[in-house]
């Protein structure tokens, strides 16, 4: 068996369920229904199907809205496996706003038409050459980018 990375052990660090979130001023308490992987099937509580909401979450001057599942009655919220995916990516997203992250400086690389950089041996045991990398833009000056590598088929 391949030795996870040490990002990869950091992220795991974080389990989207469960969660608790002193920052939020109260507990957040989502429970994610291994049966309910597909998405977009209202979770049972109560009896009755749960109805989606979107909630709001913000700290410093960042906004992120997340759709949920919550039951009218309890109002204990349900993620499915798509929604519990988004919100893994604010968890992200906010980690880098507050903590310092596992950074890596990498030098430039130009083959006389492209631009391009390596990734350091440790991050990539998980890659694999079928993948996609999925970039987007983060300012305006174009020197930003969030990267994610998503699997390809
Ligand atoms: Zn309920």
């Amino acid at each position: 068996m391949k030795q996870k990375s040490k990002y990869q052990k950091e992220l795991e660090k974080e389990p989207f369920y469960n969660l608790k979130d002193e920052d939020f001023g109260e507990e957040v308490k989502f429970k994610i229904d291994e049966n309910s992987f597909k998405g977009g099937v209202p979770f049972k509580c109560h009896g009755k199907n749960s109805i989606l909401i979107d909630k709001k979450v913000s700290f410093n001057d960042f906004e992120f809205t997340y759709p949920v599942w919550q039951c009218s009655k309890c109002k204990k919220e349900f993620l499915d496996f798509e929604q519990a995916k988004r919100y893994e990516k604010f968890l992200i997203m906010k980690k880098l706003l507050e903590e310092d992250p596992i950074t890596i400086e990498r030098n430039m690389n130009f083959d006389g038409k492209a631009f391009f950089f390596r990734f350091p041996k440790e991050l990539t045991s998980n890659l694999h050459k079928e993948d996609l990398v999925d970039i987007k833009l983060l300012s305006t000056d174009g020197r930003m980018f969030l990267v994610e590598v998503k699997h390809g088929h």
